[in-house]
């Protein structure tokens, strides 16, 4: 049987508000039976009450974490790009140093330190056993004050950058060219004979001397003196260098424009 809940409460409380029916036992038992109903209802209110707004904290307490702990995702996501910017920022600002540390930033090619550093590594790996050894040519060139006198201190500037890529164009295929200083340069050629040193050298002399540079409309022709230096096995890196020094100061005595061999 289907019970309609509305209507027997309607029937109960007509007969519970009925006076004659008052002090009748059946009354009063129903009387009672009503009020336990209604506490029991009353009960069950409360604890659905209480479970919703729990149910209800426990969202809003899980809302709230996973708010906090988005925004903490944001923080580290933001951290971590700083730190892959700032990384690699400090990786180009290294190379740089590196870079500005050993090249020289007006004819870009390797400075003296640089230049000392690939020297001090082929004297120490040379193979004396090899029929062709390691030689070194130091390079000035020719009356550049006057260049800097007669063009100006920029065109003479211009001047080494050019002959500086017009040299290393020749050299870069058998060895290194470095800018020594100034106006002088210093060739290493690793596994080299005498003769193929000068055969080399003589094409990057004849190259400068046969070269005319058009800057600012005027034509500057220069030309270099070479001194050459082959490795003996009792020699140092001073000793290499210096019987190149000596020699190149020979090729200026001769009349410059030309190359020496030391002995
Ligand atoms: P020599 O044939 O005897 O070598 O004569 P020189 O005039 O080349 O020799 P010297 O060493 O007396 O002069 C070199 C000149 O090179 C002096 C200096 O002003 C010039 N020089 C050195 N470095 C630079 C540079 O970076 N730029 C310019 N424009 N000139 C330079
Ligand atoms: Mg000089
Ligand atoms: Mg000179």
């Amino acid at each position: 049987m289907k019970i309609n809940f509305s209507e027997l409460e309607k029937e109960i409380q007509t007969i519970l508000n009925t006076p004659q029916y008052n002090d009748h036992p059946a009354s009063r038992a129903l009387r009672q039976l009503w009020e336990v109903n209604q506490e029991q209802w009353n009960r069950m209110d409360r604890l659905t009450r209480l479970s919703d707004s729990y149910q209800d904290m426990m969202m809003r307490r899980e809302k709230s974490l996973s708010e906090r702990f988005d925004k903490h995702l944001r923080q580290l996501e933001k951290i971590t790009r700083i730190s892959d910017r700032y990384q690699r920022n400090l990786r180009q600002l290294n190379l740089e140093l590196e870079r500005t540390s050993l090249i020289d930033p007006l004819t870009e090619l390797p400075n003296r330190r640089f230049i000392m550093k690939r020297l001090s590594y082929a004297v120490e790996h040379r193979d004396d056993a090899l029929s062709e050894g390691l030689v070194v040519a130091m390079i000035d060139i020719d009356y550049f004050k006057k260049v800097n006198d007669q063009f100006g201190h920029q065109v003479g500037d211009d001047v080494l950058v050019s002959l500086g890529k017009l040299m290393n164009d020749i050299i870069h295929h058998y060895g290194s060219l470095g800018r020594w200083g100034g106006e002088e340069f210093l060739v290493i050629l690793p596994q080299h004979s005498q003769e193929k040193a000068i055969a080399l050298m003589e094409k990057v002399r004849d190259g400068v001397a046969s070269y005319h540079l058009s800057i600012d409309h005027k034509s500057v022709s220069t030309s270099i003196s070479v001194g050459i230096s082959c490795f003996r096995a009792e020699d140092s890196m001073d000793t290499l260098l210096s019987r190149a020094d000596d020699a190149l100061y020979l090729a200026k005595s001769k009349g410059r424009n030309c190359l020496i061999v030391g002995s």
